[in-house]
């Protein structure tokens, strides 16, 4: 019982297990991101410094933007599970289904360490250490290395520093608290360079990138205090640019004056589907609970889903629900 109190994020006994075993497995979610990719990278290097081996897998490759962060070369992708781990790390991942490719070898593993900040976080794992409070997975990692004793090297604090960055959207959203900032100056302190992890992260864009957001924002659309912009697959033909340069792009919509939901519509590469990123700035509309209606999620402000249906049909229905919620808050 004094862990309820002393640890309500339950983090005692994964440590515990951590200091028990030699062998782990860290994985993260598919369209994977700074805070995803940071948090792995920062564990499995707290690991070592402990005598720990580890693995790490994903389902997707490693973005561009991401393969600064010291040890992303090790990142890769399983086609079959030949090995045993004492326990799989499963960080910034809502639900199994979110790993993608690799999710029914997580899934079979015998012992699960869920480790996340969504509120939709359905606590699947045998450890759950699940906080909606905290603004990146990146300060629970910290907090789990912390309680294992291992101090805050130069390495793992770019990779947590990249989680914070942009999971708190430039330290811009209300998930920016005292202790984010507390957090960021102490890997400040230990050897993080600010604007060289900006640089990495916002600031080396390929000329494709820029080709695909003009011809996205030539697309805007405003009905009142909605947004909303279109990607479709031709767009990418046109301007040779991939799935990833088109992060953050819902943002510009977003940004506008007077906007409290913004919406970007990705038409899939079948044609079938449609990817739906959902952004809201009114703390009345949750987004996440407008994506979970389609079989997504995310946070109240910043969510997302894979919607079966051509383009055109998904944007009318989805339109028309948000339209209803904004009515409505
Ligand atoms: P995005 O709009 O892709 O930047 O995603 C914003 C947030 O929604 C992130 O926290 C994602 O993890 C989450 N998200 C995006 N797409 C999905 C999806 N298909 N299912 C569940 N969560 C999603
Ligand atoms: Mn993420
Ligand atoms: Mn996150």
């Amino acid at each position: 019982m004094k862990n309820r109190i002393s640890d309500p994020r339950g983090i005692t006994p994964v440590a515990a297990l951590v200091r028990g075993g030699t062998s782990f497995l860290i994985c993260g979610h598919v369209r994977p991101d700074p805070d995803c990719i940071g948090s792995q990278l920062a564990l499995a290097r707290g690991l070592s410094r402990l005598g720990k081996r580890s693995e790490l897998w994903l389902a997707d490759p490693v973005p561009e933007n991401c393969r600064f962060l010291p040890g992303s070369e090790r990142i890769r992708t399983p086609s079959a599970d030949g090995r045993a781990f004492d326990a799989a790390f499963v960080l910034d991942t809502p639900r199994p289904e979110r790993l993608g490719v690799i999710a029914d070898l997580v899934r079979g593993m015998p012992v699960t360490v869920n480790v996340d900040h969504h509120p939709s976080n359905t606590r699947w794992a045998a450890h759950n250490v699940v906080d909606p409070h905290a603004g990146a997975t990146a300060e629970l990692i910290h907090a789990l290395l912390a309680e294992l004793g291992v101090s805050t090297d130069r390495d793992i604090a770019v990779c947590l520093y990249a989680g914070l960055l942009t999971d708190t959207g430039r330290f811009c959203y209300s998930n920016t608290t005292p202790g984010i900032h507390r957090m960021a100056a102490e890997l400040i302190e230990a050897g993080v360079k600010p604007e060289k992890i900006a640089e990495n992260i916002y600031a080396s864009a390929r000329i494709q990138k820029i080709r695909l957001l003009a011809r996205v924002l030539a697309t805007l659309e405003r009905d009142g205090a909605l947004a909303w912009i279109r990607l479709t697959q031709a767009m990418y033909r046109e301007s040779g640019a991939s799935p990833e340069d088109a992060e953050g792009f819902v943002n510009y919509a977003r940004d506008l004056e007077g906007i409290r939901v913004a919406l970007l519509f990705e038409e899939g590469a079948d044609g079938g589907s449609t990817r739906v990123s959902m952004r809201s700035r009114d703390a009345r509309i949750n987004v996440d609970r407008i994506a979970g209606r389609y079989g997504g999620g995310g946070h109240g402000a910043a969510a997302g889903a894979v919607v079966p249906g051509r383009m055109e049909d998904v944007e009318r229905r989805v339109l028309d629900d948000v339209r209803n919620a904004l009515g409505g808050a």
